[in-house]
């Protein structure tokens, strides 16, 4: 619902109110994970600046060290086969994809990376991967062991997914709702995985220490302004 934040240790419902931003100093700024059309309305009809942790590269990029290691467990416990010697398609070249491919290339897979910028492609080609147009995905799935997707759009839609095998693993690591047709992977028999918050799930202790170090910098920076 409007504001419900998720709550897991918590019995009563907890929901943020544009009043409770409004009883704030007009200088506070607002601190958040990852947002949303709510509250980016009230945070800006509060008139309260708000400040999206994760968007930021060195959160983002701390923030792939846990999550590959969540992927690298998700990849163990769902197949019958080594990671070292398997075919691995990553989808995306951003902060999350280049981990995630350096990490399974160093354990011994056979890793393809797709993306669309052409500096994308090179930087793939230098770390001695194999790059591919991500436009070009249908013609590129044929012979995937896993394929782990850090795009946030439909991006394995049913043209693709017609050209996997069912033999493929997708693990979509996207923000909800992730970028895989999850209905259609699975009338084709194909095992598509939504794998969100994997910091949190496999190292909620690192995942707090990484948001409450860049989080005093930026108290600390703010200090500095004489805020
Ligand atoms: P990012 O740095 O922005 O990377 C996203 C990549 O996707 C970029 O390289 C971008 O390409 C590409 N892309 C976006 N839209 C595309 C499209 N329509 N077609 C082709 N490529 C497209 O983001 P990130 O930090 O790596 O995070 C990626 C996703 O993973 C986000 O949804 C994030 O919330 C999620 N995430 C999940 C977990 C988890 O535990 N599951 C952990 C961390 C992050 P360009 O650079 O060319 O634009």
């Amino acid at each position: 619902g409007e504001g419900v934040v998720s709550t897991v240790f918590s019995n009563e419902e907890v929901v943020l109110k544009q009043s409770y931003l409004e009883q704030t100093p007009e200088h506070c700024v607002i601190y958040s994970g990852i947002s949303n059309a709510y509250l980016e309305g009230i945070a800006s009809e509060a008139g309260r600046k708000l400040v999206k942790l994760f968007e930021r590269d060195d959160i983002a990029i701390f923030n792939s060290i846990p999550t590959v290691e969540g992927t690298i467990m998700m990849a163990i416990q769902h197949t019958d086969y080594t990671i070292h010697g398997s075919n691995v398609a990553v989808l995306g070249m951003g902060r999350t994809g280049m981990t995630i491919a350096r990490t399974f290339a160093a354990l011994g897979a056979k890793v393809k990376v797709g993306a669309r910028s052409s500096a994308h492609l090179a930087r793939i080609s230098e770390m001695g991967l194999s790059p591919f147009q991500i436009e070009e995905l249908t013609d590129h799935v044929n012979d995937i062991d896993i394929c782990i997707n850090t795009v946030p759009s439909l991006i394995l839609n049913q043209s693709v997914l017609s050209r996997m095998t069912p033999k493929t693993l997708i693990l979509d690591l996207a923000s909800r709702p992730g970028g895989t047709d999850f209905k259609y992977a699975e009338k084709q028999g194909i095992k598509a995985l939504l794998a969100p918050g994997l910091p949190g799930i496999v190292a909620p202790k690192t995942a707090g220490q990484i948001i409450a170090n860049v989080l005093s910098k930026l108290l600390a920076d703010l200090k500095k302004e004489g805020n």
